[in-house]
């Protein structure tokens, strides 16, 4: 039993947060939300250590999927970072604030990018695409990200200043939208680029807030240099350009780590 200790710690980590939640804020959904997320995590992280090969891309199209179509589209809840900024601006602590700050504010200081590599409704059509590793070198373009985490602030600010009516509607729509650019634009990129997430590097506006917290993750890939030989299999695989060998936190793109041990996999000494 002692192997599957990661999924019964996160699986109680995530029961902690429903039950927490479900009795703070006396509402059932938050139990029934918190519990399926905690469930389909700890599902992939048993398939995985049964090494299964698709244990990552279950629990993705688990969480991202419902977050997706359940909780965006037939919950009408924007869960995008404009979808942050507006219940942020209207003083409601509820489920889209309460998953930034779990998943994406402060949950990286805990698991880092985690979200992104198994949560992610974006990425989870993404990684459909063929180029798992890129096959070009990481352009110089990264602060596009800053300019629509910008655009993002000042679409939801002017909505606001203006007072339009019926911002409920117009953030369903902000949403449906938001996320077929979303699409579009990553799979052009993806394929421009010859690398499946070209977009999480260079456009995503949620790693402003995410890559500052998983610089101080405390589930982190490290390499035990006593058994590592240096055969650079590691890299080859890494599809976010990590340079996993070296332990320190300033470690080439160490922010961008998302946690899907596929260096881990293919390392022949077992070094990381
Ligand atoms: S960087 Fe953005 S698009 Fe990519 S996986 Fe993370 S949250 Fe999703
Ligand atoms: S291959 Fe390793 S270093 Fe690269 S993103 Fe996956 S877990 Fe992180
Ligand atoms: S694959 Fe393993 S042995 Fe090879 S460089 Fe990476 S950590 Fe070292």
């Amino acid at each position: 039993m002692r192997k599957y200790t990661a999924p019964m710690l996160m699986l109680a980590i995530f029961e902690t947060i429903a039950i927490a939640l479900w009795l703070t804020k006396d509402n059932l959904f938050y139990l029934l939300n918190f519990s399926y997320i905690g469930c389909a995590i700890a599902l992939g992280l048993t398939l995985y250590l049964k090494k299964y090969s698709y244990a990552r891309r279950v629990t993705q199209l688990l969480v991202g999927g419902y977050m997706l179509l359940y909780l965006g589209v037939i919950c009408n809840e924007n869960m995008q970072i404009e979808g942050f900024w507006y219940y942020l601006f209207t003083g409601v602590f509820e489920a889209a604030t309460i998953h930034y700050a779990v998943a994406k504010i402060f949950g990286p200081l805990l698991f880092g990018r985690g979200w992104c590599g198994y949560a992610c409704w974006t990425a989870m059509i993404l990684d459909f695409l063929p180029y798992k590793v890129p096959r070009q070198p990481r352009k110089n373009i990264g602060w596009i990200k800053y300019i629509v985490f910008a655009a993002s602030l000042v679409f939801v600010s002017a909505l606001f200043l203006s007072r339009v009516g019926d911002l409920e509607t117009i953030m369903f729509w902000a949403f449906i939208v938001g996320n077929l650019l979303y699409y579009a634009g990553g799979i052009v990129l993806a394929c421009i680029c010859k690398d499946n997430r070209a977009f999480c590097k260079y456009i995503c506006p949620i790693t402003v807030f995410m890559k500052p917290m998983s610089y101080f993750s405390l589930l982190r890939i490290t390499c035990d240099t006593s058994k590592c030989i240096s055969c650079g299999k590691c890299k080859r695989v890494c599809p976010m350009d990590v340079d996993m060998t070296d332990n320190s936190r300033k470690r080439k793109n160490g922010t961008d780590c998302i946690l899907c041990f596929e260096c881990v996999n293919t390392c022949p000494k077992k070094a990381l």
